[in-house]
């Protein structure tokens, strides 16, 4: 009785919360960011958000290619002859797939990507059946039920489902919902205080736009590059790098930059050992990650052009994190390459948060390089 109405309570404040909040006035960045993370697009299938991708990319008038994957090369305008620069983020986010569906209509699933098994329960998500999308909810077991000694336990999977509200699997078919459908976490995008966001699939939808804010400015003339740059959004980076592997045939790249979501480490509980990044910080740099070491002269590079513009870099060693640049260091006999991440809190999760000010600056940072890499600094770059 006591629990209920300190809930009764909690649901007044946050109503009373939502009602206060003012409209989301958001400018062309923000409303990418917001299409961007509320697109469903787990490993496999990426299809919403590369929707997306093609659109700003046509609108640009760039040339569009795909590999056999469904990953997104783009080209130009603004590109010219000299050395080819292939700059890549990844359009997937951690999922769920659908497994089977029990007679009583409940759903279990299997993980796409690095889930904590606590973080599972209790969330909204969204599953994309051929009927379109449905909502469903990974009941949590109540408290009035679960024997004290199960209290502070981390489920296995085995124990979590899904509910889409239906009596049968019957009812589950008539949604539209079949084993091997995609799961996406449900989590709006909101603005927050301190130019912060709120929203799920920052990873890697936060490295998608600094792609494309890049491909806009270059593209609408501002910047002159005397680079090839090749732009892709690659498709099963959570479970594999394996729209990477396929792509970097295409791009044939001299050099690569993958652009990440990062680890901020700068909540309570989180250590230096972990990893280094926080929020406001500016942009990262992976200075070692769990599939490579970035080239030294090109991480050199971009501290430089960093420190000459007056843009913060935060370097960044860790392990448990592997990322698309790892396939363009191993194309072929080997090309220089490096990680760049907007750092991001709580990834892998139902809401992560991003600051602003990190994004703006790692698109700076991106075309700040982009302009001044050419053949003979590639050529330099690529030596030993
Ligand atoms: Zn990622």
């Amino acid at each position: 009785m006591i629990r209920d109405s300190k809930l009764l309570v909690i649901l007044i404040c946050v109503v009373v919360v939502v009602a206060m909040a003012p409209a989301q006035d958001l400018d062309r960045t923000a409303r990418l960011l917001e299409e961007l993370t509320n697109a469903a697009g787990p490993p496999g299938f990426e299809g919403p958000v590369r929707e997306i991708v093609v659109r700003e990319f046509e609108e640009l008038g760039a040339a569009i290619e795909y590999d056999g994957l469904g990953s997104v090369i783009a080209t130009g305008p603004g590109s010219a002859d000299g050395p080819r620069i292939m700059v890549t983020a990844h359009m997937d986010e951690v999922g769920l797939m659908v497994q089977y569906v029990r007679p009583d209509g409940f759903i279990r699933f299997k993980t796409l990507g690095g889930w904590l098994r606590q973080a599972l329960p209790d969330q909204r998500w969204v599953i994309v059946g051929s009927a379109g999308p449905v909502l469903a909810v990974s009941g949590l077991r109540t408290i009035h039920v679960t024997p004290t000694g199960e209290r502070n336990q981390v489920w296995p999977l085995e124990q979590i489902f899904l509910d889409v509200g239906a009596r049968s699997a019957q009812e589950v078919e008539a949604m539209g919902i079949r084993p091997g459908d995609p799961v996406a976490p449900w989590s709006p995008f909101t603005v927050m205080p301190n130019g912060r966001y709120a929203a799920k699939g920052w990873d890697d939808r936060v490295g998608i736009a600094v792609m494309l804010e890049a491909a806009r400015r270059i593209s609408e003339g501002e910047i002159q590059t005397p680079n090839r740059i090749v732009w892709v959004a690659t498709v099963q980076e959570e479970i594999g790098l394996r729209g990477a592997q396929t792509s970097v045939y295409i791009a044939d790249p001299d050099l690569g930059i993958s652009i990440e979501a990062g680890v901020a480490a700068d909540y309570p509980g989180a250590r230096p050992e972990q990893a280094q990044e926080r929020l406001g910080g500016g942009p990262g740099m992976f200075l070692l990650d769990s599939s490579m070491i970035p080239n030294t002269k090109l991480r050199d590079f971009f501290f430089d052009v960093a420190e000459e513009e007056g843009i913060p870099l935060q370097g960044d060693v860790l392990t448990g994190y592997g990322e698309d640049g790892a396939e363009i260091q191993r194309y072929d006999t080997g090309r220089p390459s490096v990680n760049i991440t907007v750092p991001t809190r709580y990834l892998h999760s139902h809401t992560g948060i991003i600051q602003r000010s990190d994004f703006d600056h790692a698109v700076d940072l991106l075309i700040a390089v982009l302009t001044r890499l050419d053949g003979s600094t590639v050529e330099r770059l690529s030596g030993f």
